[in-house]
């Protein structure tokens, strides 16, 4: 979407926003894959409402883009503009065992940060890509830990109210890879509350983490992590495994050898190849296992 209205461009200086140009998802994600699309970049968390206020007002539908790891969007000029966070100066702020941590902060970095600071807990995250804002809102996890455990605060922009607000740890759901969000809710920081662990034992569980990821992940390969959830008591990789799936393909798009449940963009995959592919591989679990798999991926497609 190409915002076309002089006032609107104005109105976005305004409040601050860098408009990025016919910005490319093939270079936003991790799967580098999709179309393109206005970027509008927010360098002030106080002009959010304002600025979402605005674009509803225009008629300028919008998506909110965090490191864009866990996205697979569609070709061609997409019918909406892009929102992501510009990063402040300092995005994680230790005080005792809270950490306060901008939403843009990269998510690995932060668990290193914090682990420096003998600040625990978090070790299963290291090799997730992506921000802290993006996993907020998917809850990401591993080996057996989710950053909700850890989530005393939220301060985000509430759809609901239109207002920058901060809800409570108790006020929020963190299921597995869901929480209570609201789809147009935007997270703009949060404060964790981390165990007290010593640097040396959170670098040995850094590194059992990433050894595990090492031998089981195509992790040079351009992918968005797990394509589908697991069901309750079964593994999807597993279970695409079973029925021979690995290297299965449409297009450039393929289903990892190393690892069954992430699919890789091997060349110049499209969307659409990305989506056949989903669809095969779904179909065929549901007709061999009967369980229809949960997408984990977020698809923007229209
Ligand atoms: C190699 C690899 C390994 C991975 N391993 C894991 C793993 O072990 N566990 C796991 O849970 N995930 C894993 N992932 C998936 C992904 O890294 C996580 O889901 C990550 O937390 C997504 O963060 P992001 O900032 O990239 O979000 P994006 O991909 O940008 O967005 C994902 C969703 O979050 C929303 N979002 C992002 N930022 C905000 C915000 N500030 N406010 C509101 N909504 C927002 C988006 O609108 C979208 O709906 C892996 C991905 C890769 C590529």
């Amino acid at each position: 979407m190409h915002i076309e209205d002089p006032k609107v461009v104005a109105a976005l200086s305004k409040f601050n926003v860098e408009l990025r140009r016919a910005s490319s998802f093939a270079e936003l994600t991790s799967l580098a894959i999709g179309g393109t699309t206005d970027l509008l970049r927010i360098k002030n968390h106080e002009f959010i409402p304002g600025l979402l206020s605005l674009l509803d007002s225009h008629g300028v539908p919008h998506r909110f883009l965090g490191g864009g790891s866990n996205l697979l969007v569609g070709d061609g000029e997409l019918p909406w503009v892009v929102l992501q966070l510009a990063s402040p100066n300092r995005d994680v702020v230790l005080e005792g065992n809270f950490a306060q941590v901008d939403a843009v902060a990269d998510l690995g970095r932060t668990v290193t940060y914090c682990a420096k600071h003998d600040l625990g807990g978090m070790e299963g995250l290291i090799g997730v890509p992506g921000t802290v804002g993006g996993a907020l809102r998917m809850n990401a996890g591993a080996y057996g830990m989710q950053i909700g455990s850890y989530v005393r605060e939220v301060k985000l922009y509430r759809a609901a109210t239109r207002q920058i607000e901060i809800l409570r740890g108790e006020q929020i759901s963190f299921e597995y890879r869901h929480t209570s969000f609201a789809p147009d809710d935007m997270m703009l920081a949060v404060r964790l509350e981390l165990p007290s662990k010593a640097y040396r034992e959170i670098l040995q569980g850094i590194r059992i983490c990433n050894e595990k990821r090492r031998s089981s992940q195509p992790l040079g390969q351009k992918s968005a992590g797990c394509i589908f959830k697991n069901p309750p008591g079964a593994s999807a990789g597993r279970m695409i495994d079973e029925l021979g799936l690995k290297g299965l393909s449409v297009g450039d798009a393929r289903v990892s050898d190393r690892h069954a449940n992430f699919f890789v963009n091997a060349g110049r995959a499209s969307a659409n190849d990305m989506l056949a592919l989903i669809a095969d591989v779904r179909e065929r679990v549901r007709s061999a296992f009967s369980v229809e798999l949960e997408h984990e991926v977020v698809i923007w497609n229209a």
